[in-house]
């Protein structure tokens, strides 16, 4: 039967010429992928001391990540790094949440760098659900100090062990201050362990209060003051002015019963608002007149020797506690010993015994 679609000039049946699409694989891919190349220790190191902020960000990665070829990779650009370190001023900042920690720091932020200061900002939060969460994790807690050029801020390493994370931390200040970095705030969630951390690794120790009912010195732990440099009593605004008064005379008198620091210095409690941005000078002449202190009496140094120290011992207890946990064979003893220990077939002691003498033979 004729059909009009047999006939080989019929529109139905001729193919169009098309029109040229992209091609589905990037065409710059390669480039790209060659812009992630791989850095020598020295690229990265000469990087960081001219204060290329990618290198230095790429060389926190490597000291936050746990494969090995990162680990050493990272030692050896840290090691390079140490001897452009050490000028900076470095202030640990901790509070409740909800006691302004970001607002300050922000605030804080932005007087520093009015006055030429470079700042780097890094945190301590060894806790799963925070870590990269909300703890610095979220650039808007510091609006106006995440869009600055002369400001870096890091979110706490991913959760891991406290000593782990504090470690990490210790080790990018070293590359922020190699990269130019001369003020760095290390900040902390006050409910934890994580602060005798961050204070073994800062000058000035800033414990962030807020005025509450009256009796908020219960709230707080007795170690955690003993610990502070200074204590600043946030939101002292609008109808919170006399609460922090009253907190202020009530830190004050505290402090009395205390024993005598170390440094000999008495920790100096002033009020402010973050917010309203008053009081901040007065913080940061207390915060120089310790450093001009305890440089003066040498205490700084003695502080900074001692922290050294610290971490020596930290990183060696963190290294062979991972070295015994990542073994196989520990891992398989572990399970059939807990078992054994938790049906009461063997004594903790004699298990713990059984197992670090298997480690220590191999
Ligand atoms: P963080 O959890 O310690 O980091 O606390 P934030 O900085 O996020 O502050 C918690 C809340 O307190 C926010 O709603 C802030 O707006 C508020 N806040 C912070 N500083 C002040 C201040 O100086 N005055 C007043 N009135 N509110 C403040």
């Amino acid at each position: 039967m004729e059909h009009i679609e047999n006939n080989e000039k019929y529109n139905g049946l001729t193919v169009n010429k098309g029109i040229p699409q992209p091609p589905s694989i990037n065409p710059y891919l390669n480039k790209l992928r060659q812009k992630k190349k791989h850095f020598t220790p020295d690229e990265y190191v000469a990087g960081i001391l001219r204060g290329d902020i990618t290198l230095l960000s790429q060389a926190v990665t490597l000291v936050e990540s746990s494969k090995t070829e990162h680990q050493l990779l990272a030692q050896e650009i840290i090691e390079k790094c140490l001897p452009y370190t050490g000028k900076s001023i470095r202030i640990g900042i901790t509070g409740v949440p909800g006691a302004g920690k970001s607002t300050s720091i922000d605030t804080f932020g932005m007087h520093l760098l009015s006055q030429g200061k470079k700042l780097a900002v890094l945190a301590i939060d060894p806790s799963s659900e925070r870590s990269r969460g909300s703890i610095l994790g979220d650039k808007t807690r510091m609006e106006d100090l995440s869009v600055q050029k002369n400001a870096f801020i890091r979110p706490s390493p991913a959760a891991g062990s406290l000593g782990g994370v504090a470690r990490k931390t210790r080790e990018t200040i070293v590359l922020c201050e190699a990269a130019g970095f001369d003020t760095i705030f290390v900040e902390t969630v006050g409910v934890g362990q994580s602060e005798t951390a961050v204070h073994s690794m800062v000058d000035f120790f800033m414990l962030l209060q807020v005025p509450g009912t009256g009796d908020e010195l219960q709230g707080i732990k007795r170690g955690i003051m003993e610990l502070a440099d200074g204590i600043v009593i946030n939101k002292a605004d609008g109808s919170n002015i006399e609460k922090a008064q009253l907190a202020q005379a009530q830190y004050r008198n505290a402090l009395h019963l205390f024993p005598e620091t170390q440094s000999g210095w008495t920790p100096i409690v002033l009020t402010y608002s973050g917010y309203y941005k008053t009081g901040i000078s007065e913080i940061w002449e207390m915060v120089y007149q310790y450093i001009h202190f305890a440089k003066e009496n040498g205490y700084f140094e003695h502080r900074r020797k001692e922290q050294s120290k610290y971490w020596m011992y930290e990183t060696i207890h963190e290294q062979l506690k991972n070295h015994f946990f990542k073994n196989s064979d520990i891992q398989h003893d572990l399970k059939v010993m807990e078992k054994r220990v938790l049906n009461g077939e063997i004594s903790s002691f004699v298990a713990a015994k059984a197992m670090l003498d298997n480690y220590f033979k191999e």
